[in-house]
């Protein structure tokens, strides 16, 4: 066996979330020699995919890019968690509660039609027949999408990792230095003092990103402070539970919610950005305010809530580029370098999509990037367009 500090790569991916765990599980597919690299762990605590559960949802208003791309992902994740033969997606639902003034779910609704994904208009009396226990405050109708639901995030990424391990990865927790130089990189070493030769390196460290190559992304991408709630529902009480309760999205007010699967309680949170967050030394105890306004929020959609006990609670971040659109481009200063992130609160569902998107790229039968991916498309003014 050829010791550590002699292995060439084929490619080498830096940062096992779901965007990396994909990129190496594709790379490896595809018959190449990988080596993946995470400084905490895949689906580790301090990474944006280390939740219990993340939403996959076809609608993105007008943004067909990424209605395609949540399509095809939730494809690929069913045929996947279908190969290991475990539970990781649960088709909730996701319904949309819709303002009277609001256009993006009117705007969502077209761009479904389109493509042809399948969903349901419904008027306000039909949401409250439906689901009698979500309130209607300020709603003028709904949309469901039946085929969508909750991926159990964190479990999810480390059954990609395992697999991709199985199958010929190689796995190492330690964590990269930011190369230097330019042109084309031969190796990166971590702080443990290893070197990895790689012919291509994919950094695909989400909110870590603009800490490894500051004078690059540093305005950027920002990582913002992020609180997410877990409520106990009433004991013996399905009201709370798939099917009876979907996800639901009040676009307007900036609040979703999940239904209580795996028995970890009802979850909500608000997706307004919050302050900026460092990844490493950020503390993730979640504040009064941010119960406070939850809990309001409760109140209004889910009342017989309003009451419950917050059964967890958690701080994460989402890691966001100027508008939202993720970066996946070629680091300007090496030919072999791929800078794969800004999943900017909505990445989780596409991980196997970027995969796809990134295996492409490095084989190099693809080389022009996506406009709205490219380095070049992210400003340092933020102007938030992609939900
Ligand atoms: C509260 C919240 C709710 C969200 N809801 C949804 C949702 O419902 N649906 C959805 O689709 N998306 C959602 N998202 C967004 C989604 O979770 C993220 O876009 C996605 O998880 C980003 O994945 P990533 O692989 O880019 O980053 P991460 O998961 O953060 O992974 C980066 C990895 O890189 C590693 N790393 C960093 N630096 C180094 C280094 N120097 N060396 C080695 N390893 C390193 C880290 O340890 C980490 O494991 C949400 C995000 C948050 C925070």
């Amino acid at each position: 066996m050829r010791a550590m500090n002699d292995s060439t790569y084929d490619v080498a991916v830096v940062g096992a979330g779901v965007f990396g765990a994909w990129t190496a599980y594709q790379l490896q597919q595809s018959g190449r020699r990988v080596m993946l690299i995470d400084a905490f762990g895949a689906g580790n605590s301090r990474s944006s995919s280390g939740d219990e559960s993340r939403i996959i949802r076809m609608g993105y208003g007008a943004d067909e890019i990424y209605t395609r791309s949540a399509l095809r992902s939730l494809q690929l994740w069913k045929e996947f968690f279908a190969r290991i033969n475990q539970t990781l997606f649960y088709q909730t639902g996701v319904l949309w509660l819709a303002h009277e003034d609001d256009p993006y779910p009117v705007k969502t609704a077209e761009t479904l039609e389109k493509i042809g994904i399948p969903f349901e208009k419904l008027t306000t009396s039909e949401v409250g027949r439906r689901y009698p226990q979500i309130g209607l405050e300020r709603i003028s109708w709904g949309m469901l999408e039946a085929e969508s639901g909750v991926l159990v995030a964190r479990r999810a990424v480390q059954a990609v990792v395992s697999e991709a391990i199985k199958n010929g990865v190689e796995y190492l927790q330690d964590a990269v230095k930011a190369p230097n130089g330019s042109g084309s990189l031969n190796g990166i070493t971590t702080t443990s003092g290893r070197r990895i030769s790689a012919g291509s390196f994919v950094f695909a460290c989400g909110p870590w990103l603009p800490k490894i190559f500051p004078d690059l992304l540093a305005d950027r991408i920002h990582p913002t402070r992020q609180e997410v709630f877990f409520f106990g529902t009433p004991a013996g009480n399905q009201s709370f539970t798939p099917p009876a309760l979907p996800i639901w999205i009040d676009f307007k007010d900036e609040a979703y919610g999940l239904p209580d699967t795996e028995g970890r309680g009802i979850k909500i949170a608000i997706d307004r950005h919050g302050s900026e967050f460092d990844p490493d030394t950020g503390d993730r105890v979640v504040t009064n305010e941010g119960l406070a306004e939850v809990r309001q929020m409760l109140a209004r959609r889910l009342p017989a809530l309003k009451d419950a006990p917050v059964l967890e609670a958690r701080v994460c971040q989402y890691e966001n580029t100027s508008n939202g659109d993720f970066l996946i481009d070629r680091h300007p200063d090496f030919d072999n370098v791929w800078l794969v992130g800004g999943g900017s609160g909505h990445g989780f569902k596409h991980g196997p999509v970027v995969g796809e998107y990134v295996l492409a790229r490095v084989e190099g039968n693809q080389e022009d990037v996506e406009p709205r991916f490219s380095l070049r498309s992210k400003l340092s003014e933020h102007q938030r367009a992609v939900y």
